[in-house]
């Protein structure tokens, strides 16, 4: 007799890069406790089939520093201030998660040791293993970079085998399709075809890292239920970059 043999999850470790926008909700300010509840439930979808979850967090919700030094702060304090920001996010994230019985570290570029481990990769990686959400917070933990490299760069250092971009969009444009009616989203699309189009998918720093490495990143939308769930389980959602 044939037994039903449930669908294996495509990926076995993800790295999974959230805006600071994702911590605001709608308005992509401040935090807003029930888009990170929802966030939550999504991860723990993917966890429950098994999957090794790392978190790279952003900070844009509360400050940026390119945006602080338009303003007159000095950029690199300003970029300090951005990544001080992404460990609040972190912690909010982390309480959700552990409400939804997911437990879950924090890891920071940046040295908090009363709220935070610092990044240590091993340990990171020995989380996982303990089947331990990780989140990334602090960025690379130095001003002129964005978490978007932070991605890039921890998605390679712990072994993912697939970057995932959550944005509000699902998947790249050839032109942005909140403006443009008309525009065409990619299937698929290659790292160099993304940088000479400037569609900014992610900044050229964090970009070129991922070409250079090989990353493959899926580009799509997390704000509809289940859908990181679907792009885990191999389903054609959003935009995958490749080489
Ligand atoms: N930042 C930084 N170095 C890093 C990561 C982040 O200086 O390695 C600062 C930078 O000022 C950035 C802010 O932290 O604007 C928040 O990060 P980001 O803009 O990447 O957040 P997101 O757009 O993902 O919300």
């Amino acid at each position: 007799m044939k037994r039903n043999k449930a669908k294996a999850p495509r990926y076995r470790r993800i790295l999974l890069k959230l805006s600071g926008e994702a911590m605001g909700g709608k308005d992509g300010y401040g935090i807003n406790p029930q888009a990170i509840k929802e966030l939550a439930a999504q991860i723990g979808e993917v966890r429950q089939l098994g999957v090794q979850v790392v978190i790279v967090i952003g900070g844009g919700n509360i400050f940026r520093g390119l945006q602080g030094s338009e303003q007159g702060i000095e950029r690199a304090t300003g970029d300090y201030m951005g990544m001080l920001a992404t460990i609040i996010n972190a912690l909010a994230l982390q309480d959700a998660l552990e409400k939804q019985g997911i437990p879950t570290r924090v890891q920071s570029a940046l040295n908090v040791m009363q709220v935070a481990e610092a990044f240590i990769r091993r340990r990171a990686v020995r989380h996982l293993e303990k089947g331990r959400v990780v989140i990334f917070s602090g960025g690379t933990g130095n001003p002129y970079f964005s978490t978007d490299t932070a991605a890039a760069l921890r998605a390679n250092e712990i072994g993912a085998e697939v970057l995932l971009k959550a944005t509000k969009v699902d998947g790249i444009y050839d032109s942005d399709p909140r403006k443009n009616p008309q525009a065409k989203r990619y299937d698929q699309i290659t790292y160099l075809e993304a940088l000479q189009r400037r569609l900014q998918v992610m900044d050229s720093t964090a970009f070129s890292l991922c070409m250079d490495n090989r990353m493959p990143i899926i580009v799509f939308d997390l704000f509809k239920p289940h859908n990181l769930r679907r792009v885990v389980m191999g389903e054609k959602v959003g935009t995958l970059v490749t080489g």
